[in-house]
């Protein structure tokens, strides 16, 4: 109930301008390594000096035009550029729709195409995010279509409030994919998303587990204690290698427990976007912890 009307409200173009207008200072950077990419990089440096491995994100989605796209492409070729020199432990994380996928299929394949290419030759990897349930047909689409020339530094992601994603993996797992595993962070009808927190939970465990057993890369996306303790149990009695596996938190959410799991072993991405557009994205982090919105709302009263 909570997270629909958190996700709902986002909408609200008076709620959009004032938080655009006022987020930043009012806590948003809890969330966001800056709004330029001169901002994120002493973050990003200050993660990997901890043991944590990141990912950045340039914020955006839903780009309009085809202009719109190539602009994120040069800025995401920028990236790779800047994380290379910097010699940073930094991968990326991208959106589809952020390069055309909601109007031109072909477009975003070819603007991803050109940015896991580029990511290769700089010893990097491309996550591409997964995103409303409109867009998992495409976005899985995409991701065959790029392992099938050859790629091999990418990888996508499932979601496991959608019935389908069971389904899914299994078409997957010939591949041998990188995977990274999220409960789901968009406002899903019940068609298509289990309402209920309990079996979202459960259905991550057993993807998780899957996962893990098939072979390819499972990275664990979650701040779940209970899930994360699942998965190491898992893990040791399966005998299988860490190197198989990795956990991934958001950056603002849970860092002593990201710390903790470095501390004993275990490798911690932490995604960090930036950029200017980061509304949308806070929005989802404030509908999935009610906490999160107090956090704002007393730095309101505070200024
Ligand atoms: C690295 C990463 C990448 C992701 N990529 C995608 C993606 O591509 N597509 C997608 O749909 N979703 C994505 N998500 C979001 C995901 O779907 C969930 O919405 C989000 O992770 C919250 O779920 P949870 O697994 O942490 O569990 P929950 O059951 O929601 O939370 C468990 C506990 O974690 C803590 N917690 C969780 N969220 C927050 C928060 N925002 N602020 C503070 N504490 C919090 C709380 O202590 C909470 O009790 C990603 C998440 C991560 C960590």
């Amino acid at each position: 109930m909570f997270r629909e009307a958190i996700l709902g409200a986002a909408e609200s173009p008076q709620l959009q301008r004032f938080v655009r207008r006022h987020g930043m200072r009012l806590g948003a950077s809890r969330f966001v390594a800056g709004e330029t990419l001169d901002e994120a990089v002493p973050v990003l440096r200050g993660l990997n000096q901890k043991g944590l491995y990141a990912n950045t994100t340039l914020l955006g989605e839903g780009a309009g035009t085809e202009s719109e796209t190539r602009a994120v492409v040069r800025a995401y070729t920028a990236i790779f550029d800047r994380l290379a020199a910097e010699r940073l432990r930094v991968n990326v994380a991208l959106k589809l729709t952020h390069l055309g996928l909601a109007f031109d299929e072909e477009l975003a394949l070819a603007n991803v195409r050109e940015l896991v290419a580029h990511g290769s030759r700089r010893g990097s990897f491309v996550r591409i995010d997964m995103e409303e349930s409109v867009h998992v047909d495409a976005t899985l689409r995409v991701f065959r279509a790029l392992r099938g020339e050859g790629h091999e530094n990418v990888g996508t992601v499932l979601q496991s409030y959608l019935y389908r994603s069971p389904g899914d993996l299994e078409s997957l797992l010939p591949l041998g994919p990188n995977l990274r595993f999220v409960k789901g962070a968009y406002l899903e009808p019940r068609s298509v998303a289990h309402p209920e927190k309990s079996r979202v939970d459960e259905a991550f465990r057993r993807l998780v587990e899957r996962s893990l057993t098939a072979g390819g890369f499972s990275a664990i996306a979650t701040h779940d204690e209970a899930l994360i303790a699942h998965a190491i149990a898992f893990a040791a009695e399966g005998g299988i290698p860490r190197s198989r596996f990795q956990f991934q938190m958001l950056y603002g959410v849970r860092a002593g427990l990201q710390l903790d799991l470095v501390r004993r072993g275990y490798d911690v991405l932490v995604a960090t976007p930036y950029g200017p557009d980061w509304y949308r994205y806070l929005m989802r982090r404030l509908a999935e912890r009610p906490a999160n919105v107090l956090f704002l709302a007393r730095n309101l009263v505070r200024r």
